[in-house]
């Protein structure tokens, strides 16, 4: 895994000379201490989850070596993001803000611009800065994981819950500045945030929502975390996936905990797809379902075992599936093709009467089977979405990569209203292009009421340069032929965010010139991480970054 670099280290920023450079980082060394500026110029490892490397992007697609930073900054406080961002204006060095950079898949914690400062908030900034138990919400800084906020209130006995995505180890800020997902009814984490403090590409510093007004005698406003948009236009969605300004404080709501009863249903039938998405349709309308069910193909029920291909399949390529077919016959969930996880929520009556009409509505499909975690082996993948599903963050999805050797992974993750037509379509052209190829197809339909986050998951060998390329061009057309039909995603890996901002091209790209507009106006000087999302500032415009 470590080998010596064969470019020379570090990787300069563009436009700058290495004199220049060193000059710039000798002052950033004077005004935080040299121990918080470390240069990106060792082997790279690309370690594990839990021991994930800040300087490059752990599941590479390229070659190892083109997404990595010039350094690492350490800040402390937000007084000291105000002074890294001042410096990167003042020599023109662009830097790349992460939380923990445990954003697997999206291209974890490498800049976009190679050669970029890379700003690790989480490693000092990992405050739990409130607790507020009669709202049920608090305030994170960007170090806080969902493991640390889980336990924290734990230790204190709160009747509260976190939601977390299915690893627990990111931020809870910065997954929520990326707009990721959970599981309960809080699933959607932007939507269950309530108020930012953010640093400006100019240095200065901002409060949105209720914290624009100051509370009496300088103390926080005291609805800051109570009510989201406060006065005005909502500020805060334009610093979520963008390039706009650096969260250095986030608060969130919490879910008051209560009863919950999660459960599995198979369905027998790969043609069964359209008419489930029916049935999930009204349920998730009328909010019957009471999280962000989830629906898998069959082929999980293997992968989440933790074993790998080869024990299912010898051969080179995609299992086939008259062998997954044989596999699950051995398996609880038996010989079916769709698996749906779900869990309800409230006290054991109304439990029982959601269950009933959701078994009811389910029954329709011939040949459908209703599972309790009670009916499955203790080490069944049910207990782990009963754990995330009632708040509790696991490692259990790292299992998923066993799968191949060396194995990285990348989601495409397109958006489909939940409606059978649109979701077969998705699932067709990820059908055919997963065939194409040569990778299996892991699709995890998210459901979260009137649309489905469709994530596949492609899962490749990331020392082999024929698997890197095959994954790259399927996600590519992916992202083409969806758009073709009009369904986009809803968030993508660094290198791919020129082409998917690319199909939000309505109306001569509007969108887009409009996010120029607030990124040339916010950063002149186009210092905050070029290219993320897809804007440009407008010094790298037209000079060939586009991917
Ligand atoms: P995680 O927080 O899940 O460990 P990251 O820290 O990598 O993952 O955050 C995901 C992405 O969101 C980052 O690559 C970065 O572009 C953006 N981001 C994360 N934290 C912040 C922040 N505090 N301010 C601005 N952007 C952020």
């Amino acid at each position: 895994e470590s080998v010596p670099r064969l470019r020379e280290v570090p990787r300069l920023p563009p436009d700058t000379t290495r004199e220049s450079f060193d000059r710039a980082i000798v002052e950033l060394r004077d005004s935080l201490g040299a121990e918080n500026v470390v240069l990106n110029d060792k082997p790279l490892e690309d370690g594990w989850y839990i021991e994930h490397p800040n300087t490059h992007d752990a599941f590479h697609i390229v070659d190892q070596e083109e997404l990595v930073c010039s350094a690492v900054v350490y800040p402390e406080s937000t007084a000291e993001v105000q002074s890294i961002v001042k410096w990167a204006n003042k020599h023109m060095i662009p830097i790349y803000p992460i939380s923990m950079g445990r954003n697997v898949g999206y291209g974890g914690s490498a800049p976009r611009v190679p050669g970029s400062v890379v700003i690790d908030l989480g490693k000092r900034m990992n405050k739990i800065l409130k607790i507020d138990a009669e709202n049920a919400s608090c305030v994170v800084e960007p170090g806080v994981s969902y493991f640390a906020l889980y336990e924290e209130i734990q230790r204190r006995k709160l009747p509260l819950w976190i939601d977390t995505p299915d690893l627990g180890g990111g931020s809870v800020l910065g997954n929520a500045t990326d707009r990721g997902v959970g599981y309960t009814p809080y699933g959607d984490h932007f939507a269950n945030h309530c108020g930012m403090e953010v640093v400006l590409p100019n240095g200065e510093l901002l409060r949105t929502g209720m914290g624009a007004m100051p509370g009496k005698n300088g103390a926080d406003n005291p609805t800051w975390q109570s009510f989201q948009p406060a006065y005005g236009p909502y500020s805060d969605g334009i610093f979520s996936q963008s390039n706009f300004g650096i969260v250095c404080q986030m608060g969130f709501w919490l879910m008051p905990e209560t009863g919950h009863q999660s459960y599995m249903i198979t369905f027998p039938h790969d043609n069964d797809f359209a008419n489930i998405v029916e049935i999930i349709r009204p349920l998730a309308q009328q909010r019957i379902l009471g999280n962000i069910p989830q629906l898998r193909h069959v082929i999980q029920e293997l992968s989440v075992t933790g074993l790998p291909k080869s024990h299912w399949f010898p051969g080179p390529g995609r299992v086939p599936r008259d062998v997954v077919r044989k596999h699950a016959s051995s398996l609880p969930c038996g010989d079916c093709a769709w698996v749906f996880y779900g869990t309800q929520y409230g006290d054991p009556a109304s439990i029982k009467t959601q269950l009933d009409m959701i078994k009811s509505a389910f029954s329709k499909i011939h040949g459908s089977r209703f599972f309790l975690p009670s009916d499955l082996p203790p080490d069944h993948y049910i207990h782990s979405r009963a754990a995330v599903c009632s708040g509790v963050p696991v490692l259990r999805e790292l299992d998923w990569l066993n799968w191949v050797p060396n194995a990285a992974h990348l989601f495409f993750s397109p958006i489909t209203p939940t409606r059978g037509e649109d979701a077969k379509i998705v699932h067709d052209i990820n059908v055919r292009l997963h065939k194409k190829y040569g990778f299996d197809l892991f699709p995890t339909l998210c459901v979260a009421g009137r649309e489905m986050h469709y994530i596949a998951n492609i899962i490749y060998d990331r020392s082999s340069q024929d698997e890197k390329r095959r994954a790259t061009a399927l996600m590519r057309d992916l992202i083409t032929e969806a758009a073709k039909e009009g369904y986009g995603e809803y968030r993508t890996h660094l290198l791919f965010a020129d082409q998917v901002a690319g199909t939000y091209n309505w109306n001569n790209n509007a969108l887009m010139r409009f996010n120029e507009t607030l990124k040339d106006a916010l950063d002149p000087n186009g210092i905050l991480a070029p290219g993320r999302n897809g804007i440009w500032p407008k010094n790298f415009r037209g000079k060939g970054w586009q991917l």
